[in-house]
């Protein structure tokens, strides 16, 4: 794991703008002091996405996703910690450090890894283009895909016979190691021999669009009609997804995805001009896939072959879909004509025709399951019985309880069976899985407290106005106390008044990220109320230092000090409601001059 110094990550922040990094994928419109827009990470018609130009932290107080510039490349593009640090210092001019906690070795193998893929799918798409490549070209003009898919795409082709990498990279051992280390050579009794040979060449990216592996298909009716890289360290097939970096921008402009089953599925799809098409590399679609596309899309269609073996595929993942599914999520299945997949549909009925299947003929996951619940059991009222026994355990796996206790009601409407007995004998160990867990434990502030944060945070300068015993606000808050006195003691030591303590906050304290940037996100803090909160901190420190032992006369001064700040909270609150009525009367006057004439 890379250590980069404080300083350098501070550097890389400061030359950093995270509304450049954000705005290509939300649409951000000025509201306030902030910036708003549509949540990338979470649905919705209304926008709850906050952005602070000026403290360069973002929240949702839709799904309460926050942070700042690295921790948006890493939730949103999935980037690595490290990843999303070089990304931005090389964006940046910046020169990556290479201090001796990391590794240059496995760093530069790694980088050369990248480069060696890339070369190898470039000599790839030479070779397609080229004399041996006539076979794999007819086969792709027959299937109906353009030269534009072949290049976005970078399809490519390995000729038959070993030696094609060695004619790209040379003989040496150190590119053969390099080819062997990403899956492109294999080491036999003779040597070095070629992974793919004669096969029709799918390049595979990462998140962040870099070729991390191939999928290759034959051109006659040779075994297995696919093989794919193998596992290396940059190369997870059930962490990847076919598609997703050249599709995920126009997956969620659309809000349409399409899972299919095959690399040539995705492609026809987009040869439609239907960029929406995911596709799991070459095995079942697992749990960390289904989250992902889940992510991108709250009505994803699964689409699967209409045989045998397709509705067991589509069974297995509605199986592992279960523990992700909440009420807002409407994912939907699809069936194909027996014998039919995506691509020949669309080959013979055209894009409308395979559109509106998707629409019109697609299940809702319920009703799949209802279905393949009835298939499993058969008939008959034992095989009812089954169903119960089978849906309950089913029903457990589910995380969203409301959408449990919905589904649970279908099933006993199907069977005539109460789950009631079922459902009791179950809650005796109680579920645990509702609540997500945090590896941490993050302070528990009050909604005054909160405000108040977010009030010093908004405008730091604002410690100076503090009470002499701010020092011991939060002591008795032990989640809260180190953040805070940290944040007075940065403030304190600073010589202006510039410090930007809310990134630096972020930075020191990474469990807290999410919440800082909550404080600088919501609504401004207006003077009058930041005044009353810090009376409030006060009441209660003070409160908070006489239960701890005050001799007689600091007891006197305390209690002399409390009815003061109650007095001055008075005063205040007359001033909010006032500020507040002068507002609706200039609201009420605009409105009318609005309506008069
Ligand atoms: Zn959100």
């Amino acid at each position: 794991m890379a250590n980069f110094s404080p300083s350098f990550l501070d550097e890389v922040l400061t030359r950093t703008d995270i509304i450049a990094i954000i705005a290509p994928h939300v649409e951000l419109k000025k509201s306030g002091s902030n910036l708003m827009g549509l949540c990338p990470f979470h649905h919705e018609k209304s926008p709850s996405f906050s952005v602070s130009a000026d403290k360069q932290l973002y929240y949702c107080f839709g799904c309460g996703v926050g942070g700042g510039a690295f921790q948006f490349l890493m939730e949103h593009d999935g980037y690595a910690f490290p990843e999303a640090v070089e990304y931005l210092a090389e964006k940046a001019g910046m020169e990556i450090p290479q201090d001796t906690e990391r590794n240059p070795a496995a760093e530069a193998l790694q980088k050369g890894a990248y480069d060696v893929l890339t070369r190898a799918s470039a000599a790839m798409n030479r070779a397609l283009h080229g004399e041996a490549g006539r076979k794999a070209r007819d086969y792709l003009q027959q299937r109906g895909l353009p030269a534009d898919i072949i290049r976005d795409y970078a399809l490519g082709y390995t000729p038959a016979g070993y030696g094609f990498m060695q004619q790209v990279f040379g003989k040496e051992t150190r590119s053969n190691e390099a080819l062997e280390s990403v899956g492109l050579l294999f080491k036999g009794d003779h040597g070095y021999g070629d992974r793919f040979r004669d096969r029709l060449m799918f390049s595979i990216r990462d998140r962040r669009g870099r070729i991390v592996g191939f999928g290759g298909r034959v051109l006659d009716d040779g075994q297995p009609k696919y093989l794919n890289s193998a596992e290396t360290d940059y190369f997870h097939k059930s962490d990847l997804l076919y598609g997703f970096s050249e599709h995920r921008d126009h997956i969620r402009k659309s809000k349409q995805l399409v899972v299919v089953e095959g690399y040539m599925d995705v492609l026809a799809l987009a040869a439609h001009d239907l960029k929406i098409g995911l596709a799991p590399l070459g095995t079942a679609i697992g749990e960390r896939q289904i989250r992902e596309i889940l992510r991108l899309c709250d009505s994803p269609v699964f689409c699967f072959d209409g045989d045998r073996a397709g509705r067991q595929a589509a069974w297995r993942a509605l199986e592992r879909m279960m523990p992700l599914l909440k009420a807002e999520l409407t994912p939907r299945f699809l069936y194909l004509p027996d014998g039919e997949d995506p691509d020949s549909m669309l080959k013979s009925e055209g894009r409308d025709a395979f559109q509106q299947r998707l629409d019109n003929d697609s299940k809702q996951v319920l009703e799949t399951w209802l279905m393949g619940l009835k298939l499993l059991a058969g008939s008959g009222a034992d095989g009812r019985a089954r169903m119960a026994k089978k849906a309950d355990t089913m029903l457990e796996s589910m995380n969203d309880r409301y959408l449990r206790q919905a589904w649970k009601q279908e099933v006993e409407q199907a069977t005539g069976i109460s789950l009631k007995y079922i459902q009791r004998q179950k809650q005796a160990n109680p579920d645990s899985r509702e609540q997500p867990q945090t590896s941490t434990p993050l302070p528990e502030l009050t909604d005054r407290q909160e405000r108040f944060m977010a009030g010093l945070m908004q405008q730091p300068e604002r410690f100076r106005q503090l009470p002499e015993l701010a020092t011991c606000f939060f002591i008795d808050n032990d989640s809260m106390k180190s953040l805070y006195s940290r944040a007075f003691s940065i403030q304190t030591d600073a010589e202006d008044n510039n410090t930007d303590i809310a990134r630096q906050l972020a930075q020191e304290f990474p469990d807290c990220q999410t919440l800082i940037s909550r404080w600088v996100n919501q609504a401004a803090v207006l003077q009058v109320e930041f005044k009353s909160l810090s009376l409030d901190m006060e009441f209660n420190g003070i409160r908070w230092r006489m239960k701890n032992g005050l001799n007689l006369h600091e007891t006197i001064q305390a209690k002399q000090r409390l009815n003061a700040i109650q007095q001055q909270q008075r005063t205040l609150s007359e001033q909010l409601m006032a500020e507040r009525s002068d507002l609706e009367e200039q609201l009420q006057s605009e409105q009318s001059g609005d309506t008069g004439a």
